[in-house]
């Protein structure tokens, strides 16, 4: 069976995805956008977001992504259910040889354009206890849960900007934040060390290693290693907060596309074209540095300007193919 072809293929449902899909629907590039394991991308586990613009009172991020999708249908996405598993990306594009995409192992498609929005996911430490604990008081995201500990007692891992942040952000709400730094120095900007070091309810503890987060339904406490002297100590928190990065959603693209160290798209200078014809990357899955809604759908706009040039240019080829 010949797979169903598609003129313009979005991967991801965030700020850049929902974007691009309304910027490809109304430039009539007919978009199909795969939500991918998580509709609505990180910000649906978000409560609430002050920093979009056009939003003066706020708004939650489940509904504002809610209000993306909406408005990415209203011009006529087709927005779909699926992850994409696996992509066969060609070098050389064209109607013969178009780029191919298996969703949910099962299902091929072929794309003239894939606009990659996939994003980035929290990185976890990998400790059994605290997958056990995941969402009962273990958490990567301070700004979505720190309220529920308010006046309580928390632990934040990390030493980078995040981190400092995040641990800052707790210091406001909660009674003590213990920040653990694996190392004997934060990586963290000078600025952002400065807040945490004179906060005066963060206590950081330097090479201290987390060897188990405790309890049985909730978190109850956490047991701490010093590397140095290999002391261990138990910190009495409601809260375990993990702040050591993201990881971009890039694995099925690695064999295709150049990715940089830590695995995020390149794309070219002051654009989202990838070293692939026809493949744009948008959002967080290509930005290290700004991860913000407001500039992942600035790029996902980009992806989809971009994706319309692309698409202009592989038709007038065809065109003379055909003459
Ligand atoms: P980073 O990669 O910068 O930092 C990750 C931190 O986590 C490091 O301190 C690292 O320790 C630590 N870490 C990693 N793995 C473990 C582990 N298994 N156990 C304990 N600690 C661990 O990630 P961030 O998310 O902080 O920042 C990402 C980028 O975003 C940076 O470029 C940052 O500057 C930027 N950013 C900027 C902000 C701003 O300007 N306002 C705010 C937030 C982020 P180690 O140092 O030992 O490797």
């Amino acid at each position: 069976m010949t797979p169903e072809h598609i003129k313009c293929l979005i991967i991801g449902s965030g700020p850049a995805g929902y974007t691009a899909a309304i910027y490809a629907a109304r430039a009539n590039m007919k978009p199909v956008l795969y939500q991918g394991a998580q509709p609505g991308g990180q910000l649906t586990i978000t409560t609430e977001v002050d920093n979009f613009p056009g939003y003066p009172d706020g708004v939650q991020g489940p509904q504002m992504m809610q209000d993306l999708e909406a408005q990415a249908r209203r011009f006529g996405t087709d927005i779909r259910y699926g992850m994409v598993t696996s992509v066969q990306f060609t070098s050389l594009p064209g109607p013969e040889n178009p780029h191919r995409v298996v969703v949910d192992d099962k299902h091929e498609l072929t794309a003239d354009s894939v606009l990659i929005s996939t994003g980035a996911s929290a990185k976890w430490l990998g400790l059994p206890s605290e997958m056990r604990l995941n969402g009962r008081g273990v958490s990567a995201c301070a700004v979505c849960d720190g309220f529920f500990f308010r006046g309580q007692d928390v632990a934040i891992v990390g030493a980078g900007d995040t981190a400092a942040e995040e641990a800052s952000y707790l210091a406001n709400l909660c009674r003590k934040v213990y920040m653990l730094v694996r190392r004997d120095e934060m990586r963290a900007s000078k600025f952002m060390q400065h807040r945490v070091k004179t906060a005066q309810n963060i206590e950081i503890l330097y090479n201290t290693t987390t060897e188990e987060v405790l309890g049985d339904e909730d978190v109850s406490g956490v047991r701490v290693k010093n590397t140095e002297t290999n002391e261990e100590r138990v910190l009495d928190v409601t809260g375990f907060f993990v702040a050591i990065g993201h990881k971009p959603n890039t694995d099925i693209f690695a064999e295709y596309l150049d990715l940089d160290s830590n695995g995020y798209i390149l794309t070219e200078k002051g654009s989202t074209r990838t070293n692939v014809p026809g493949v744009f990357a948008c959002g967080d899955a290509q930005d290290n540095i700004y991860r913000q809604a407001v500039t992942a759908a600035g790029t996902g706009c980009m992806a989809a300007l971009d994706a319309e040039r692309y698409l202009v240019t592989l038709e007038m080829q065809d065109e003379e193919v055909v003459h």
